[in-house]
């Protein structure tokens, strides 16, 4: 943005320069040299510097200016570790928006007292430097206190919905995921935020609680990316050893395997969970926690499944407990 409107400004002046002649003609061919090796200048053709804000004051800046612009703002929120999967967010939000915001933020509220908070994989600068490749604009990466303020007493939930699925056995965790989602959604004042089919819950969740709220942000959800072998890209894919890798795909194979047996016809929800459940459990190194088959929008459990149900489970591979999903369709 800058380097374009110094650009712009300089063949200004060289164009005003150049109706002094002679010493203005030169200057304008001059000018114009410059200002096409500035515009096609690797740094330029690489995109424009990424910005890197810890405050919401400074985030708030960019923001303004952006929208005075009359800019379409992106929110991207992430945890880190970014992955193929991540960036598939960030490619949407650059197709649909003129400014992208992603956030980094592990955020401890959602993580019980047992959990990963402290080991999940952090590394800031190899997601700098992919943000910096797939052209993000800003990176936001708020500290505890600037998210939460001091004193601060508010929480988010979606009743009902935080409490199924992955919510049963992680209590607390789509609670503190709503708290601070709607946080970010406050600060940044995105026009559109991005989000994974991966985590479906909280894909779900997240929508009800903008529609809810009168959130003006639209929700958009991203086809998951996965490995070769079906296994859904994710940061604690980084906790597999190698054997849990190669068991890990299991999860996803079997969750295709009630997809398949509901095109064949089967549509008693308990009969393609007992499928899929069946596969899961012929692997030694999968340890089921659950899987469900629900309504694809309320998240309510049904026992016929039709064309949007979804089917969610989550397992332990060693020490990384994966998630993954399908939402049944007749063409699977
Ligand atoms: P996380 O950093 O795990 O909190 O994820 C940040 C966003 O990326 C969430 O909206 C996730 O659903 C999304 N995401 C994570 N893994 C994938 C994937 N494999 N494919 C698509 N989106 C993903």
């Amino acid at each position: 943005m800058g380097i374009r409107i110094l650009v712009a400004r300089f063949g200004a002046l060289c164009c005003a320069l150049g109706r002094r002649k002679p010493v203005g003609f030169v200057g304008l061919w001059a000018g114009l040299v410059v200002s096409l090796a500035i515009a096609y200048s690797p740094a330029q053709a690489a995109g424009l510097p990424l910005v890197i804000s810890a405050t919401v004051a400074d985030l708030r800046r960019f923001t303004k200016a952006a929208r005075a612009a009359g800019k379409r703002i992106g929110l991207v929120p992430t945890m880190g570790a970014l992955h193929r999967g991540h960036l598939s967010l960030i490619e949407r939000a650059r197709a649909e928006c003129d400014a992208v915001v992603v956030s980094i933020y592990v955020n401890p509220l959602q993580f019980g007292p047992q959990e990963d908070y402290r080991a999940y994989p952090r590394d800031r600068k190899r997601d700098e430097e992919l943000l910096r490749a797939a052209r993000a604009d800003v990176l936001f990466v708020p500290g505890d206190e600037e998210i939460h303020r001091p004193g601060h007493r508010t929480r988010v939930e979606v009743e009902r919905m935080q409490d199924v699925l992955c919510g049963r056995s992680r209590p607390g965790h789509f609670r503190g995921v709503t708290t601070v989602v709607m946080k970010l959604l406050a600060i940044v004042g995105p026009d559109v935020a991005f989000f994974g089919e991966k985590d479906a819950q909280q894909l779900r969740i997240v929508r009800r609680m903008a529609l809810d709220l009168h959130l003006e942000a639209r929700i958009v959800s991203c086809p998951t990316v996965r490995e070769e072998d079906g296994l859904a890209l994710s940061s604690r894919n980084a906790y597999l050893g190698p054997e849990e890798r190669r068991a890990a795909p299991v999860l996803y194979r079997a969750l295709r395997s009630a997809a398949a047996a509901f095109c064949a016809g089967e549509s008693g929800a308990g009969r393609l969970v007992d499928v899929a459940r069946g596969a899961i459990a012929a692997e030694p190194l999968a340890r089921l926690d659950y899987i469900e088959a629900v309504d694809g929008e309320t998240l309510e459990p049904v026992t016929v499944a039709r064309a949007g149900t979804l089917i969610a489970a989550a397992a332990w591979f060693g020490r990384a407990r994966l998630i993954d999903n399908v939402t049944l369709s007749m063409d699977v």
